[in-house]
């Protein structure tokens, strides 16, 4: 039921009154700033894509499925604000099933301008949720069952995420207070160090700490699913060795393509598919790009997939593109500080950067509903089968959160 869901035309905080209860801003909402593409089928494709999209549970491993305002330069007021909008609409007509919800991310400015304080997280999830709870169209999906409900009903389930731990600080019941609010995925790291262990960004590798271990035992027990997309190599081999369960890259590309710190290598994609879990693949701004493709769009973005899928089997790779409902590039410029861009598109061994062509958006991944439309075109239009398109857009995503959360 990808397709033809149940929106109702709620919009954000529609329960309170604007400029009265809070600030307003001018937010990209049903318009884009980019010009739209589709990958192009034939007749019979499209028949089939309308009909997979139907059928399928389509899963998003990694997005921030909100509205941005229009112009970029008010994207640290709107954060520091606290009051996000969730893009309802537009994902009422993507054709996700379910979408893992990140927040606010690296850019969660609420009491301090480097983000990911405890009191912040808090604010922004119980903020987001105060908003979803007043509507029926999206489900917070905290069990297996939720998503499938979802995929039934013509809704959408919405998994809440983290990419980073550091709000833990050195405090493993926040892990089950974390898990209390709804959430269902921690990433061990965000790009920097914290307690756990060390970010991507960092040149040194120290791994995962012996704090670091016991939070993984923590989420195993309470049933968080592990996410190492922003680890350091060590750190996600250790993660992948002391957890219990299977762990996820959320949003990554293989480094073996595009020699980037952001991108997974191939050791760490190995040990990752292993141990049972799945490698979702991003699409962020200049990430994804390869020597084929050095302007950023989806048939780099699907290269990546390849080569994991390649590499380690279809059993192990889905889609996490990490797209947004607004301008990505201008958020990446405007707090690139926070989202550690620079160190993270530097090479881990020291070399040059490679070259690439700079893009104002990634041409056919630009938000979570064209990316929805367009991966499963990409899929049918390049000939694969409906047992590996049903594999990749959920069914492998699904096996580990039915191993995880229980
Ligand atoms: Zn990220």
């Amino acid at each position: 039921m990808g397709t033809d869901k149940r929106y109702d035309g709620y919009r954000s905080f529609d329960y309170l009154k604007a400029t009265r209860d809070f600030r307003e801003f001018d937010l990209l909402d049903g318009e884009s700033l980019f010009e739209p593409y589709l990958v192009p089928l034939d007749s019979r494709g499209e028949k089939r894509v309308h009909e997979l999209a139907q059928r399928l549970v389509m899963i998003s491993l990694h997005e921030h499925p909100h509205l941005f305002p229009k112009r970029a330069s008010e994207i640290p007021d709107y954060d520091s604000e606290a009051r996000v909008s969730t893009a309802y609409e537009a994902l009422a007509d993507s054709w996700w099933d379910c979408v893992f919800d990140n927040f606010q991310d690296g850019a969660c400015f609420i009491t301090s301008k480097s983000g990911w304080k405890w009191e912040d997280v808090i604010y922004d999830m119980g903020m987001r949720l105060c908003d979803l709870a007043h509507q029926d169209f999206i489900i917070k999906a905290e069990k297996v069952e939720d998503i499938h409900r979802a995929h039934r009903d013509g809704r959408l389930a919405l998994v809440c995420a983290q990419e980073g731990a550091a709000m833990i600080e050195n405090e493993l019941d926040r892990i089950e207070i974390l898990y209390g609010i709804g959430l269902r995925v921690l990433g061990i790291t965000y790009s920097e160090s914290n307690a756990l262990g060390t970010g991507l960004k960092e040149t040194g590798d120290g791994g995962l700490t012996s704090f670091g271990r016991r939070a993984v035992a923590r989420m195993n027990e309470v049933g968080i699913a592990i996410d190492c997309a922003h680890s350091s190599d060590q750190t996600t081999l250790d993660t992948v060795e002391c957890s219990k369960h299977p762990i996820f890259l959320t949003h990554t590309g293989a480094r073996g393509l595009w020699n980037i710190r952001r991108l997974a290598s191939d050791d760490c994609i190995r040990a990752v598919a292993g141990k049972g879990g799945v490698i979702g693949i991003e699409a962020a701004p200049h990430t994804t790009v390869t020597a084929n493709h050095p302007r950023h769009d989806i048939e780099g973005f699907m290269e990546h997939f390849e080569y994991v899928k390649d590499l380690v089997g279809i059993d192990h790779v889905a889609f996490g593109p990490d797209t947004l409902y607004g301008d990505h590039v201008g958020l990446h410029q405007v707090s690139a500080e926070t989202l550690s861009i620079g160190d993270s598109h530097k090479p881990r061994d020291g070399s040059e950067a490679p070259e690439y062509e700079r893009v104002d958006y990634v041409k056919g991944i630009e938000n979570p509903t064209e990316g929805s439309k367009n991966i499963l075109r990409w899929l049918v239009a390049n000939d694969y089968s409906d047992d590996h398109i049903a594999k990749v857009l959920g069914g492998n995503i699904l096996r580990v959160l039915d191993e995880v959360w229980q």
